[in-house]
């Protein structure tokens, strides 16, 4: 995300921008978050002021102006268990609440109610009664993070940033001790080759410490990587009309309605030395320790059959210098290295300060050239599907009509697409077969499927599956249904011989059996 944020960023002051990325658009961290956009009402116990409000002003432009149809509000209950807490939680969610109001944006959320048990009981019938003492209602946004990722990243490359995925940076191009480069593997046709680049900004999250690496950097590692998972379970598993927060031993959990089903996260433990960085993945332990969170406040306990997937991610933490402090407790703004001439890595932060993120990273790029370089204007810029969204919404039920799709499928597609849905309407208009879902009973559609791979970078199968559509991390099969349907589509797109095509599939196949744990061979469709 910070990535595509800066490249955005640099792209509209004008400058000339390259952005290569080693595997997918946000198959880093920024597929694998919580999906808020978010203030983080815990860091208001940590006395972070100013962290919280630079965050909700965030929220409030992502809502507003940038991405409405990725973000969207939610309503929030924060249960206490004894009823002196309740006064506490209060003040503290309303403080958050002014937080939000201070500044231009985030002023639409409704305010902050304290709720009796019962009031608190309406709202979530699945509270236990026997563990709530009472609850505060709140609201915050939700983001699909993946999605919002591609949607900046198609915003720089139509003001006229390249972009490269599958293409990693191998090593660091140098002049006496100047930074000017940089030499990258192409995964898909094996060279090599070398961009030349007044300054390089390593965007890299829990990757950081490898690229100061290569321009030379010893010592401890600036960045700290802390897992954190989430269980996806059913709609029905929980009966509750909003989201609910709660404190858990080591930080906070959520669950979160999302597309039909609910998240349930997250953990938070350091990583080994010896992890897979681009493939975590949830242990028992991590998946029994949610279902215990969870069942202390629900009435009606949710079990391992009730988790139809789980997803996983490394938070990139900014080390402090103390090794043994426990990663819950370091803070979650964000650095940036200025390890040599011609070289900005930036790291730390969250998903919601993408944007300030990107913007200091392009500002500590600018000192580094001689040019009169204007400031960060991505606060002015909708991102690809925002302009005309308003518009669009209110003539849902027309578009419903033209697409021949029911409203609710459409009101997904909106929220999804936002004003390019005329993409999917021009696709449909080829092809009416691409109006079909996908598999059944998931509201995504073929013409999604194709539309990933036309107009949004996607390159492979979890690239459609994970990260465009979210399919793959919402299933009990891990996404392989929708893999198999959506093979033969993809490979008309990107010309791939049968294979190619079931090489996808079966690599598909092994990483949504390590999701769900249930392995399937897969068959691919006609
Ligand atoms: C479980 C969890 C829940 C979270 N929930 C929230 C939330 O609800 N709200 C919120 O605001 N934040 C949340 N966060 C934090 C947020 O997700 C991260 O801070 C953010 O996504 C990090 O983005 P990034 O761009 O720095 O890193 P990444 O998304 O990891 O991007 C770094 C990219 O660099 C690429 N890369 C690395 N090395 C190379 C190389 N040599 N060559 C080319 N490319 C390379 C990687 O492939 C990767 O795609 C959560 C994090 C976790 C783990």
């Amino acid at each position: 995300m910070v990535g595509c944020g800066a490249a955005l960023d640099a792209v509209a002051r004008g400058l000339s921008v390259g952005l290569v990325e080693q595997s997918d658009l946000a198959a880093g961290t920024s597929s694998r978050s919580s999906r808020l956009a978010h203030g983080g009402l815990r860091y208001l116990e940590q006395r972070e002021f100013h962290l919280v409000r630079e965050a909700l002003t965030e929220r409030g432009l992502l809502l507003d102006r940038l991405a409405p149809h990725l973000v969207r509000p939610v309503p929030f209950l924060f249960p206490v268990s004894k009823r002196w807490e309740r006064p506490y939680v209060a003040s503290g969610v309303r403080l958050y609440d002014m937080l939000s109001k201070v500044g231009a944006y985030g002023g639409t959320m409704p305010r902050p109610k304290s709720l009796n048990r019962d009031e608190a009981k309406a709202l979530a019938p699945d509270l236990d009664s026997g563990e709530i003492a009472g609850a505060v209602r709140f609201h915050d946004a939700q983001i699909d993070d993946a999605r919002h990722t591609v949607a900046v990243a198609r915003t720089a490359a139509g003001l006229g940033a390249h972009i490269a995925t599958r293409t990693r940076v191998v090593r660091l191009l140098v002049d006496g001790d100047v930074v000017v480069g940089a030499r990258v593997h192409d995964d898909l046709s094996g060279e090599d080759y070398d961009i030349r680049a007044r300054v390089v900004i390593a965007a890299t999250g829990i990757w950081t410490d490898e690229v100061l690496r290569m321009a030379g950097a010893t010592g401890e590692p600036r960045v700290r990587q802390s897992k954190g998972v989430h269980l996806v379970v059913p709609g029905s598993a929980i009966r509750s009309t909003t989201a609910i927060i709660a404190r858990t031993p080591t930080s906070v959990l959520f669950l979160l309605p999302w597309a039909g089903k609910w998240l349930v996260g997250t953990t938070d433990t350091p990583a080994d030395d010896e992890v897979d960085l681009a493939h975590p993945m949830a242990t028992d332990e991590d998946i029994d320790y949610l279902l215990a969170q969870a069942n202390r406040w629900l009435a009606r306990p949710l079990t391992r059959a009730d988790v139809l997937t789980t997803y996983a991610g490394y938070r990139p933490l900014i080390a402090e210098g103390e090794d043994d402090d426990p990663t819950a407790t370091l803070s979650r703004e964000h650095a940036i290295f200025r390890p040599c001439p011609g070289l900005v890595a930036i790291a730390g932060g969250k998903y919601t300060t993408y944007r300030v993120m990107a913007a200091d990273a392009v500002d500590a790029a600018v000192e580094q050239l001689d040019a009169d370089v204007p400031e960060s204007t991505t606060s002015d810029i909708p991102l690809v599907g925002a302009e005309g969204f308003a518009g669009d919404w209110q003539r849902r039920s027309a578009i419903a009509e033209e697409l021949g799709l029911p409203l609710e499928m459409t009101e997904r597609l909106l929220r999804r697409h936002g004003s390019r849905i005329s993409e999917i309407r021009g696709l449909i208009a080829e092809d009416p077969s691409l109006r079909e879902q996908l598999v059944e009973g998931e509201p995504y559609l073929r013409a999604e499927a194709v539309l990933a791979a036309t107009h949004q970078g996607a390159l492979g199968l979890g690239d459609v599956l994970d990260r465009r559509l979210r399919i793959g991390l919402e299933t009990a099969d891990g996404g392989l249904a929708a893999a198999q349907a959506a093979t033969p589509l993809v490979a008309a797109i990107l010309d791939w011989d049968a294979d190619r095509a079931s090489d996808e599939l079966q690599a598909y196949a092994e990483e949504a059996a390590a999701r769900t744990g249930s392995v399937t061979d897969p068959v691919l469709a006609e």
